[in-house]
């Protein structure tokens, strides 16, 4: 049962072949066999989950359908659920139980689905390795010595393990594909604006975007179907009518415009890497896919940038964390100033620590220009470089990261070579575009991802291609072994 996509679950809820409540019984059961060995959950919601699996069964007896209803799924630690902890992966949280659902929490529950529990995740959503939680490292199920790719690393090695079919995440600079690449999944970025941000805990408002990680693009699709619409307590939420994202997948790619930008393929890049990206180029070819060579001249700009605005928004997001209105306080302060001081120095770990320091500096008075300012006028152009391609092309397509999970710990050392690994994905953050990432190929038996980028809001154009791409590859399919 633990095999079954959301896709095969709806269909077999629908046909009376299990109830929601032995299905979540089974992957409860399965979470706590298996996840000691991943660390993938912070928290566990069995008797939530249990409550809510009996009201989806009673709400099909009635007559009720629908993808999600009695869909076992999980949350990133960050979304805000009622009366549950909410930690953020931070010690500065650890006893915060969120007075409120977020809106996708929130959308989710009223489609059906069953909370399982609170997925594990860098703090404050900082990193792409999970090495960061306060909860400990996350353990990728394709090889246990190995990072999962984070900050949503604990949604993706669960899913991976099959430990439930879909869970959410959120994607700063590609926190949902990074890991995603790393662990075999698909994972989706929606367009800025796309999925409400209320009660998501904010790491960098401009840049923050909640959506699915799950095995397959349909079901993204459905669990996308569940998170996206108009919030009108999100003021950056958009309010445009949400497509139907599954009856997208079918369309022909007869035609489709790819372009592949020449600065994705520079040093760097794993060139085992390259040639399953060039592989997936050749299958898209094979579906009618036409091909083109692009450029976007200012990616080589996007990880500075981006190491100014997210660190800065992030400074000022966090200063609600002082002992006072948010947050850990430490024991005895001896005034004010101790009280801060303390709370915030033992509350938060070093990454979110150097953050907060990087960005107070950027924004202070002085250096707002030179640095902030800039790296906002660098996002324009990279902005308008998407838009100069978007001109010629359909979809950009290359690699969603330069290399494959690399080992627990190995990169710990050097903070620039974790930052590194994202500059593949920044660039839609710094753009507000949606971005997807599914499964290529393997390098030393460790998973490797393909990204499409497309124009706002044409997510169903990205679930499409892959969809279409997953009907003609099985590498998504593959299952980790002991798992
Ligand atoms: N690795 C990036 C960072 O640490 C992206 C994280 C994210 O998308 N949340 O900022």
């Amino acid at each position: 049962m633990h095999q079954l996509t959301l896709a095969e679950i709806a269909r077999g809820l629908a046909d009376k072949k299990f109830s929601s409540e032995e299905l979540t019984k089974v992957l409860l059961a399965r979470i706590t066999q298996l996840d000691p060995q991943l660390n993938s959950f912070i928290s566990l919601t069995e008797d939530l989950a249990l409550q809510q699996a009996k009201a989806a069964d009673a709400r099909r007896a009635n007559g009720e359908n629908g993808a999600l209803l009695g869909a076992p799924i999980a949350h990133k630690d960050l979304f805000c659920t009622q009366g549950i902890r909410t930690s953020c992966g931070s010690k500065m949280l650890d006893n915060f139980k969120a007075p409120y659902d977020a809106t996708v929490v929130a959308k989710l529950a009223a489609a059906g689905a069953v909370t399982l529990g609170k997925t594990n995740m860098d703090e404050f959503a900082m990193g792409s390795a999970n090495e960061s939680s306060y909860y400990g490292p996350v353990k990728n199920p394709w090889n246990l010595e190995h990072v999962p790719g984070g900050s949503s690393g604990g949604s993706a090695a669960a899913v991976a393990a099959r430990l439930l079919p879909a869970a959410t995440g959120t994607d700063t600079g590609g926190s949902i594909r990074q890991p995603a690449a790393l662990t075999n999944l698909t994972g989706l970025k929606p367009t800025y604006g796309c999925v409400s941000r209320w009660g998501m805990i904010a790491y960098a408002s401009s840049l923050d975007q909640g959506g699915p990680l799950a095995r397959t693009a349909e079901d993204c699709a459905i669990l996308l179907q569940g998170m996206a619409g108009f919030d009108p307590q999100d003021s950056t939420s958009i309010d445009e009518p949400v497509p139907d994202y599954s009856a997208s997948l079918n369309g022909s790619l007869q035609g489709l415009r790819i372009g592949v930008p020449k600065e994705y393929f520079g040093a760097g890049l794993d060139p085992r890497i390259a040639e399953l990206i060039h592989n997936s180029v050749k299958e898209l070819e094979k579906l009618g896919a036409v091909v083109k060579e692009i450029s976007l001249p200012n990616m080589q700009h996007a990880i500075p940038a981006y190491y100014v605005i997210a660190p800065a928004e992030a400074s000022s997001n966090l200063s609600r964390f002082d002992g006072v209105r948010f947050g850990y306080r430490c024991e005895d302060p001896k005034n004010l100033i101790d009280l801060y001081k303390r709370s915030r120095g033992e509350g938060f770990g070093p990454e979110v620590q150097r953050r907060i320091m990087v960005g107070a500096y950027a924004l202070s008075a002085g250096y707002y220009d030179a640095y902030y300012l800039k790296a906002q006028k660098i996002r324009r152009l990279i902005k308008n470089d998407f838009m100069a391609a978007f001109n010629e092309v359909d979809i950009i397509l290359g690699p969603t990261t330069p290399n494959p999970a690399w080992k627990l710990g190995a990169k710990n050392s050097d903070p620039v070579a974790a930052y590194l690994e994202d500059v593949y994905t920044i660039t839609a953050n710094l753009a507000g575009l949606p971005g997807l990432s599914m499964p290529a190929g393997f390098v030393d038996g460790l998973p490797v991802g393909v990204q499409l980028l497309a124009p706002y809001f044409q997510e169903g154009r990205l679930l499409n291609v892959a969809h279409q791409y997953q009907l003609n590859t099985d590498w998504h399919t593959r299952t980790p072994t002991g798992f």
